[in-house]
This record gives C-alpha cells, structure tokens and sequence, in this order.
C-alpha cells in the first residue's frame, strides 16, 4: 500500500475538530488499507511503531540529527534548515517545503538526482515502517550515522506531504488526536457493518491489548473471528477496574450481598505472565516493567506452579527489618534508582496476588471469582514476600467495616469489595460495580483525591513569571470518549516542581484546543490531553466555568473542584484512566448526601 493515502490522512486530521468527523475519515482509511497493512497503519496513526507493552527503543532521534538527515536528503545546508525552522517554527513543513524545492529542481534539471528525485518509486506504507523500526533498533557504536542515513534515504524519496508527517512522526509529535476508543470505533464501522460491532472488537482488543493485531484479524477475517480470541502469554491483558464506594452496607448490596473483600494495597499493580522460566510483568497501564523487578521475576519463577499463567497482583515497597508494608511514595522512590540490584535490598518488596486470569492453556477471564481464586490458590507457593492478598468472606456490613479499619491500621490502602455470584467475571478493560474499593481518606470533606488530566496551561506571575505554573484539569467521559474540564489547579507544586512541569508539557503543547477537549476557558497555552496528575480538592462544587458534568445538576454548570491542590503525578495512568465525569457526579451527589446528614444530626 502506498503511504501517500495515510499521509493526506494525516494532513487531513489536523484540520479535523469533531471526533466524528476523525471516526469517519479512519473508517475510509481502514476500507481502502489492505488486510496486510492495516496492523502497521494502525501503529503509525498511534504515533508508535508498535505497542507500548512490547517497550521497542525510542527513536533515538534527536533535533540536531534531524536537521542533519533533512538538509542532506534535498542537499540542503544545515544553516538554511535551521533558519527556516526558525521562522516557520515547526521541523515538518521545513521537510515538507524542501522537499518541494527539491523535486522542482530535479524536474527542471534532467540528471541522475532528478531521476532519483522524481522517478523513484512511492514510497509504502511498508517501507516506512521498516525503515522507521530499524532507525529505532539501530543502537550502540555508530548508530547515529545509520540513523541519519536511513532517515534522509526516506526523506528523499518522499513527496512533500509525506515527508511532513514522517519527520513529525521521527519527533514524536504527529498529534493527530486518535485514541484506541476512536480506533475501535473505525474499526466497527470499516469491518463489523456498524457501532454495534464495538463490543466484540472490544473485549477482543480488551483480552488482547494489540490494536493492530485486532485491525489485522477483523480485516481479513470479520468480527466473528474475534470472538474466538484468547488471552496468551506475554501479551498484556487490559486490567479489570473498580468503582468507589463509601457505606459498607451499600457496597455489598452493589455487589449482590455477599462479597470476598481484600485488603487495597497500595503499590503497583502487576500482571505477571509466565511460561516455562520466562517471566514478563506488566504494570496497570500496560507497560512492560520486567526489568525495573528482578526481585519478582525470581519470585514468580519459583512460586507458580503451572507451566503457563497469567496472574495479578499489586507489588508493595515492604520495610527490610519486619516486612511492614510502606506508602506507595517509598515503591516509586525505588523504581527511580538505578542500581536495581542494590536498591533491591535497601527496599524490598512484597507481592500479594489477587487473580489468576489464564492458567495451562485455559482462559479464566470468564469464570466466576471464586473459580479463580480457587485456581490461584492451587498454583501459587506462598512466602513471606509472595503471598495471595489478605482476605474475608463476608455478607456482614459490619465484618466488612471492621476488616476496613484493620486494613488502615496494617498500612493498606483500605480494600476491595468483590462480588462472587455467577457472574462475578473478569471484566477486563472495564470499571464496573463487581469491584468496588473502599478507601481512608473520608476526613477531609472531598472525600478522596480524583486524577485528572492536563489540557492547558497558565503563565504564572511574580516569581513564576514566565514559566507555566498552573494547569487546567479535565476528567474524561468515556461515553463520549472526551475530556471536559473541571478545575484550574495552581497550589501544591514546589519549585523544583514546577521546573520539571514545565520540561513536562513542552513536549505536549499544541496550538490549538485539541479536539477531544470540551472547555468553555481559554488558557495561555493548550496541551494535547497526555499527563495525569492526582489532586485532592477542599469540595466539589457547581460551577458555570467548567464543562464537566454539565447540565447534569442544574443546567448551565458543570461540577469543579474548590482549593485543588497537586498532589502528585500519575505516570502510571493514560488519559483515559482519568477519574471520569460519572465518578465525579457520584461524589458529588455523595457529598450532598453527607452534607445533608451532618445538618440533620444537628437538628
Ligand atoms: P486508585 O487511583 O484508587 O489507586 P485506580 O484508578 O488506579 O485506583 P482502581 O481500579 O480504581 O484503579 O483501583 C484498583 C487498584 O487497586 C488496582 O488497579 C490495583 O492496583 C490496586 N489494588 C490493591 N489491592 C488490590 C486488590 N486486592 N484487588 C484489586 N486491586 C487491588
């Protein structure tokens, strides 16, 4: 397939603002793409070579050798792509108008460049690929000369709009807005007739977390083929989510009365694949974190008894001298330090395991919890370090609630309500009412902290002159797969901070508002929606600004947050595992509720 197609794609994107708009030009897009290439023009429109699981290197390109690579392939100086960079401020369309240059001149002059310019073959869609993965896999001593002369060869084979977007693409700033909801989307319509398609692409895609292996099989063998899609080992499967809950008597009724309730620690969540002595782990957002736990790997290697699992738990910092559990702020402490090896007897860990989701060749997902957990129970050898989460059986309120404050004092998190009837599946990808977590933190009047995600930015004044230092926040409305905002968030950061912010959001400013955000403010600058961030708030209130949740309490105003605070970042949450618009009109209802009650007792 020729990348001219996927290129206008792109070029066309940029000038998109409706997401239905997108959904329709990619479902085109799919239509027209051979089964073959549909894989690797999906990875390209997600602005990756592949999955993020499957942690390929980095390009490894930087501006300066960029700038080399597109002065050499249209024999310009690197002086004059720099000027032009100046002024025109954006690498691509210096590529794409050099490249233009280029070809004019080589049309005019009847030479070997212009045949080379001029009369080489289109480029495929293949051929980019290929080239842009051994860019990326080119590594070590003289890698930079490669990289440089695999990237000006393609440049100068490229057309002008190609080389725009295969020079964004090299930057790691093609920006075209597409999430995997609005892949899933293109892909119902290209291949399944219709939206009603979604779902079976979606569990598909939900077991297996490959978008362009899920394109590659609907394409060439329909949606029914996916039905028959299976977990397997060393592909993530995507983590199945819970709902929050405040009153233990409530929960359980959520949950259909009785319920395996289990300590919530507070760590990183892990899913942990092996096969023979092959051992992967992956974290809550799919991102292979093997190497970052030797430690695990070694556990999971002796402590699982089955030549094929894929099981979960949550991976806690523990204290040396008595193997007490330790906040989530000593885990990430670890996980930044370089020498594993050492850190690893300064900060050991634990790992409690919770749910075993493919055992031996047999798909789990969809039995009962308590098959599961039986399973897992089978498998697993426990020692003081590698051991099945802390649990109760209970259709008790009150059980429930003193096993909560147990789990407080022991340094959990607080726990996780489980559902056990029937249908007690694995609902992977899903946040839904067969999980429900309970958790401290109901002293301040918000009740909990919410993860919202960046999507602008305020210059701040004084001394914070000229630098970014406030955020607007926004949460995400899975329905409609957008992020409306909810507050301006400026306290909490310390200096150093917000040094790093901004070095952050450099990378992810746009200039325009990106179209999947709804906001009703205008900020210095728009940031494509990209970085979490946890906040905690004094209370939820109405507010006539912010575009979350709007109309839903009273029309005209939408919900926002009074005195937001950072708390800290979230690099472990993509932007659609912000807290979402329903969650946030839940708590606020809750609050009312609360409100309502405190009064009442004053009476
Ligand atoms: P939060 O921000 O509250 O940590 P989240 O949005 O990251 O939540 P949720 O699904 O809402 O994810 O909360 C469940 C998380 O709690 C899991 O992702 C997992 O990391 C952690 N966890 C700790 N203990 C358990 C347990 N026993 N069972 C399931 N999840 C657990």
């Amino acid at each position: 397939m020729p990348f001219k197609p996927v290129a206008e794609a792109f070029a066309s994107m940029e000038r998109i603002t409706s997401r239905t708009q997108l959904t329709l030009l990619l479902t085109r897009l799919f239509k027209s793409t051979p089964p073959g290439a549909i894989g690797i023009v999906v990875y390209l429109i997600q602005g990756k070579l592949g999955p993020d699981w499957k942690g390929l290197p980095e390009l490894g390109v930087g501006e300066k050798l960029l700038v080399k690579a597109i002065a050499l392939a249209y024999k310009a100086t690197e002086e004059r792509v720099e000027k032009l960079y100046k002024s025109i401020g954006d690498l691509g369309s210096v590529a794409e108008r050099l490249s233009r240059e280029y070809r004019a001149r080589a049309s005019r002059a009847v030479t070997l460049e212009a045949f080379m310019a001029g009369g080489g073959e289109a480029l495929t869609v293949r051929r980019v690929y290929n080239t842009l993965y051994r860019i990326a896999m080119a590594q070590g001593e003289g890698s930079r000369d490669i990289k440089l002369r695999l990237l000006a060869g393609l440049l100068a084979d490229a057309e002008p709009v190609e080389a725009k977007y295969i020079v964004r693409f090299v930057e790691g700033r093609l920006r075209v807005g597409v999430g995997d909801a609005t892949i899933l989307d293109a892909l119902a319509m290209a291949f399944g007739g219709g939206a009603h398609a979604r779902p079976v692409i979606e569990r598909a895609y939900n077991l297996r977390a490959d978008l362009g292996y899920i394109a590659e099989v609907v394409a060439r063998e329909g949606v029914e083929a996916l039905r028959g899609v299976k977990p397997q080992v060393g592909v993530p499967i995507r983590p199945m989510l819970a709902e929050r809950g405040r009153d233990p008597a409530e929960i359980l009724r959520k949950v259909g009365g009785r319920a395996v309730v289990e300590y919530k620690y507070d760590g990183e969540r892990a899913q942990i694949h092996k096969k023979d002595g092959e051992v992967y782990i992956y974290s809550r957002r799919l991102e292979n974190i093997t190497r970052m736990f030797p430690d695990v790997v070694e556990m999971a290697r002796k402590g699982l008894k089955a030549r094929e699992a894929i099981v979960e738990g949550e991976i806690v910092a523990v204290d040396p001298d008595n193997y007490e559990l330790q906040p989530f702020q000593v885990l990430m402490q670890r996980k930044r330090k370089h020498d594993i090896h050492r850190v690893m007897r300064e900060v050991p860990v634990a790992v409690f395991l919770f749910d075993a989701l493919y055992v031996d060749g047999e798909d789990l997902t969809s039995k009962p919890l308590p098959e599961r957990r039986s399973r897992l129970r089978e498998i697993v050898v426990e020692t003081p370090l590698w051991r099945l989460a802390e649990s109760i059986e209970t259709s008790d309120p009150e059980e429930l609630w003193t096993f909560f404050l147990k789990a407080i004092e022991e340094g959990a998190e607080g726990v996780m309500v489980k559902a056990v009837h029937r249908d007690s599946v694995y609902t992977a990808g899903v946040r839904g009412w067969l999980w429900v977590k309970l958790k401290r933190d109901y002293k301040s009047e918000m009740m909990d902290t919410v993860d919202l995600v960046v999507v602008g930015a305020f210059y701040g004044r004084g001394k914070r002159g000229g630098k970014l230092s406030s955020l607007l926040m926004a949460a995400y409305d899975p329905e409609r797969d957008v992020f409306p905002t909810v507050c301006k968030v400026a306290t909490g950061f310390t200096d150093e901070e917000l040094d790093r912010m901004n070095e952050m959001l450099k990378k992810h400013i746009i200039p325009r508002k990106h179209p999947r955000v709804e906001s009703r403010i205008e900020p210095d600058v728009w940031v494509e929606p990209a970085l979490v961030a946890e906040i905690l708030g004094a209370e939820l209130t109405l507010s006539p600004m912010h575009t979350c949740c709007l109309n839903a309490v009273r029309p005209g105003v939408g919900i926002s947050i009074r005195f937001p605070r950072f708390i800290r970042w979230r690099d472990d949450k993509r932007p659609e595992d912000a807290t979402t618009t329903q969650e946030l009109l839940e708590m606020y209802k809750r609050q009312l509720r609360r409100v309502e009650e405190e009064a009442a007792e004053k009476v």
